[in-house]
């Protein structure tokens, strides 16, 4: 090889080792086009700029001062120990989505799904809350003997609206427990019931908060073993955002003159509480049962139970009808085999819909942030 071939040779590889260290250190900025790119995939073309990264993190002070943010756009600097905007922002969104405080992706608010759907009962007797899906959901399973028992909240007959977790064997018990009563049920106490009754295959059904409470039992028994060994369970979830006192809604409904007894459905949505009573609907602002909520539910922060097999709500599908989301294999095919069987109409859950559903688990993912500071 000639000396000049060599000294091209070296100059090359020089080269290449002076850009490989400016990248490794991050002096490379990396090409616009690149950046347009990432901030499509990540973003989907929403335009999100360095003020949308100070208000929702460096502002209300959940800044880890990690860095990233910093180290990935030269706009941005560190400043009296906070990121601050020290020349022109693109609004190519990076920073915001590589801020390890922000909340970005779709799996990152509702958890990992299968499949979307919107859905509604075949069953004409059937009253449920909204769609009547899981009550059908649960009428098929027990029908086919894939299940031997739900776990599932039904009505005091003593007290009114006040919610008794029971085991449900018999279709006619799971259509007297269709509809949601919006105050804590003690579920687990059914499911170790119904364990000790060797029931073998279990629906069980709860907010995040009780799936919760069931995957951690299966994970770990602690003395449990012979008992948890026993049992396969389906976790069919719940949405949720709030639950109230038993006896702050029946407070609260008295001081209006309405008798829990006359009640036949509650029902939460847009930012009210009504009440359904024979030819009769009052209701309420949200905010007038504000001393009523459940302390714990300040603390929660999944709203789509993402630990269950598969769950459903209200928001997002037409009044009439339940959003469900599919997550693991078994709760996809439950729920197919019981539309594939007449139990069930369905379609898939459209874009629109979708949204609504990411922005109330939004909502119910930051809540955290302002009331939790720590003194
Ligand atoms: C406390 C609570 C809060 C909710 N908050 C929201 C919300 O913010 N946004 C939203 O979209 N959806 C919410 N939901 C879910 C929604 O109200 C419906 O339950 C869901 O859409 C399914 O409707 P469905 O007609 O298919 O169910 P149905 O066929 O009517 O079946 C309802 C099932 O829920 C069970 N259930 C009722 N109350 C309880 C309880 N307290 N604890 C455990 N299980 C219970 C019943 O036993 C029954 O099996 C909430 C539900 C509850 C119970
Ligand atoms: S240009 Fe910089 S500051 Fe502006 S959004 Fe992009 S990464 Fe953030
Ligand atoms: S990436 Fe987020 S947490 Fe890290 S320094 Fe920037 S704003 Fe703070
Ligand atoms: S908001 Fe959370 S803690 Fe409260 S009932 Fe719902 S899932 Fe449980």
């Amino acid at each position: 090889m000639s000396l000049w071939i060599w000294v091209a040779t070296i100059q090359v590889v020089l080269i290449k080792i002076k850009n490989f260290h400016q990248y490794i250190v991050g002096e490379a900025i990396m090409p616009m086009k690149s950046i347009i790119r990432l901030k499509k995939s990540i973003s989907n073309n929403e335009r999100i700029a360095f003020g949308k990264l100070r208000k929702d993190v460096i502002k209300p002070g959940i800044c880890t001062l990690c860095g990233a943010c910093a180290s990935t756009c030269e706009s941005i600097s560190i400043v009296d120990k906070l990121p601050k905007l020290i020349d022109k922002c693109d609004g190519c969104g990076v920073c915001y989505n590589q801020c390890p405080r922000t909340i970005t992706t779709e799996e990152d608010l509702i958890g990992k799904i299968r499949h979307a759907y919107c859905a509604k009962t075949t069953i004409p007797e059937l009253k449920g809350q909204d769609g009547g899906i899981i009550t059908s959901v649960l009428a098929y399973a027990l029908e086919e003997g894939l299940i031997d028992c739900a776990i599932v909240t039904t009505r005091s007959e003593e007290e009114p609206w006040k919610p008794v977790p029971i085991v449900a064997k018999t279709y006619e018990d799971l259509l007297s427990s269709s509809g949601s009563i919006y105050s804590h049920s003690m579920t687990m106490e059914a499911l170790m019931s119904a364990i000790k009754q060797d029931m073998r295959s279990i629906a069980f059904v709860g907010p995040s908060c009780n799936i919760d409470a069931v995957t951690k039992m299966q994970k770990s028994p602690y003395g449990f073993l012979r008992l948890f060994m026993r049992a396969n369970i389906v976790k069919m979830g719940l949405f949720c955002m709030d639950t109230f006192y038993y006896e702050g809604i029946k407070e609260f409904v008295e001081s209006k003159n309405i008798k829990l007894e006359d009640i036949d459905a509650m029902k939460i949505r847009k930012g009210k509480f009504e009440f359904y009573m024979n030819n009769e609907i009052r209701d309420f602002s949200l905010n007038e049962f504000d001393s009523y909520r459940s302390s714990s539910c300040k603390f929660c922060t999944d709203m789509a139970a993402e630990k269950s097999d598969i769950s459903f709500g209200g928001i997002g599908t037409p009044n009439g009808w339940t959003t469900v989301l599919a997550r693991s294999g078994i709760g996809y095919e439950i729920f197919n085999e019981a539309v594939d069987s007449g139990y069930i109409k369905s379609r898939v859950l459209e874009k629109n819909e979708m949204e609504k559903v990411l922005n109330l688990a939004k909502m119910k993912k930051v809540q955290m942030y302002p009331i939790t500071k720590r003194k």
